[in-house]
């Protein structure tokens, strides 16, 4: 089960945690958990800010707050025959913190891979005073990097991927054989390539560790605990009306995930239902909420759409040229480009007009994009422009019960009409599980609402 990082902001929460675990886990349990609250934030913004040369005295005063925050902590969470253990770890990890972002901001070059590195900081503080805490409350634990834990990754620093047929092997090898005396804590998020090098999964990626763990144990359950009662109708911070979901299907829950439902990193399904293990996503606090259970088929279900997610931070390109038309391979030559920088397509549509050709992408990649476009098409006749715009989100209303309905996408867009708000681009999927658009990042409150009173409220 993985606990969450908005959940675990202070030692009176981490209590909770050892205690609940105590009542409720089941025979075999292994525990993952993210940083504490705000902790990988703090840490990217540093590891950005030092690459431009900050002075030895600002990293040790970053590196104090950070020590400083985690005693607290111990001090709140772990009991005083287990402090002090707790304490000389997170010395320890403080120091090489303070050693790596020297390094960094001697070098002045921060790739990918040293940013992980120092990224993985927040896990590896907060596992020593969970799996303290757990001792605390007579559970037996100790904690495992991800990457001792046996994930093993490629090397695709920043959104690494677990090499399955190794980490198998080694997650089995590793935890297996601690399980039935034993709780272990394992950092969730950070893992490690072949050559033992710390590489991430990507922001959010605690769940997705917990989903690894899971389908490499080949346990009965994967349980996420959260901040909210489990996978909702739509993100109640944008839309009160939001409620819980109690079943919800691998695929729906997958759409919904990829779509910017924060709740689930998007890749956690994916070997969850490869093995078929049920996942369950609940809330930390309100643990009498049975949550949501995710499962591989749903019985046949009612509703139209199930949930309605939003997802900011993208940027809508349009590629243009009079003499894009007729010109056959222009698509595949601006997709060829855009794999080469390994910039990620979220959405894709074109006009018959074949004028221009319109794609969305996440806001970081907008700098490689834009310049692996031009550099293939740009004075050679064909595209004349690339355009963007930065203040956009994707809407998307998922629901299997959508496949095969007709007049969904007619009740969307009267519905989004009618709210005042203007589609700049539209896809759906040939799966039918999803419609999807994009509107301008300051309608996206107004659209959801409008979609949750014409399908679920
Ligand atoms: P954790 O730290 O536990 O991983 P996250 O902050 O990553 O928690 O994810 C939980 C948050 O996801 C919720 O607080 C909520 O605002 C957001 N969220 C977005 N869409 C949904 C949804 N459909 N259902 C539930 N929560 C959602
Ligand atoms: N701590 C990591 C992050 O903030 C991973 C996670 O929270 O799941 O992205
Ligand atoms: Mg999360």
């Amino acid at each position: 089960m993985k606990f969450g990082g908005t959940s675990l902001g202070s030692g009176k929460k981490i209590r909770h945690v050892a205690k609940m675990l105590k009542e409720k886990r089941a025979t075999e349990t292994v525990v993952v958990i993210s940083a504490m609250s705000g902790v990988t934030d703090m840490l990217v913004e540093m590891s950005n800010k030092v690459v431009t040369g900050v002075s030895e005295k600002e990293i040790k005063g970053f590196v104090g707050e950070m020590r400083e925050k985690h005693l607290v902590t111990v001090k709140e969470a772990v009991a005083e025959e287990f402090r002090s253990l707790t304490i000389i770890e997170i010395e320890k990890l403080c120091e090489e913190l303070e050693k790596a972002l020297i390094d960094v901001s001697y070098a002045g070059e921060l790739t990918p891979r040293s940013m992980d590195y120092l990224i993985s900081f927040g896990e590896k503080l907060n596992a020593p005073i969970v799996s303290g805490a757990l001792n605390s409350a007579e559970i037996k634990s100790r904690w495992y990097d991800g990457f001792s834990a046996g994930i093993i990754t490629n090397s695709d620093f920043g959104k690494a991927s677990p090499i399955w047929k190794d980490t198998k092997k080694k997650v089995m090898d590793v935890l297996k054989p601690i399980l039935s005396s034993s709780v272990p804590v394992v950092t969730g998020f950070i893992a490690g390539d072949k050559k033992g090098r710390i590489a991430t999964l990507g922001r959010g990626g605690s769940d997705y560790t917990a989903a690894i763990l899971g389908s490499a144990l080949g346990v009965e359950e994967i349980w996420i605990w959260t901040d909210v009662n489990g996978i909702m109708t739509t993100d109640p911070k944008l839309v009160k009306e939001a409620r819980t979901i109690n079943v919800i299907s691998f695929i729906e829950a997958m759409e919904l995930a990829y779509f910017g439902a924060k709740v689930l990193h998007p890749k956690t399904i994916e070997p969850a239902m490869e093995r078929g293990i049920p996942v369950r996503v609940r809330n930390t606090f309100n643990i009498d909420n049975e949550g949501t259970l995710i499962v591989k088929d749903q019985e046949k279900s009612d509703e139209v759409a199930k949930a309605i997610s939003a997802m900011k931070d993208v940027v809508l390109l349009t590629i243009s040229g009079l003499g894009m038309i007729g010109v056959p391979g222009i698509a595949a030559r601006v997709f060829t480009a855009l794999a080469k920088e390994k910039v990620n397509i979220l959405m894709i549509s074109q006009g018959s007009s074949e004028v221009n050709i319109s794609i969305v992408i996440h806001r970081k990649d907008l700098e490689k994009a834009t310049g692996t476009i031009k550099e293939e098409f740009v004075g050679k006749n064909v595209v004349k422009d690339v355009h963007y715009n930065k203040d956009v989100s994707i809407i998307a209303v998922i629901g299997a019960g959508m496949r095969g309905t007709k007049g969904v996408a007619a009740r969307v867009f009267t519905a989004i009409a009618k709210a005042g708000v203007n589609v700049l681009m539209i896809a759906q999927g040939s799966s039918e599980v999803n419609i999807s658009f994009v509107v301008l990042q300051n309608d996206v409150k107004k659209a959801a609402k409008a979609l949750h009173d014409e399908f679920i409220a």
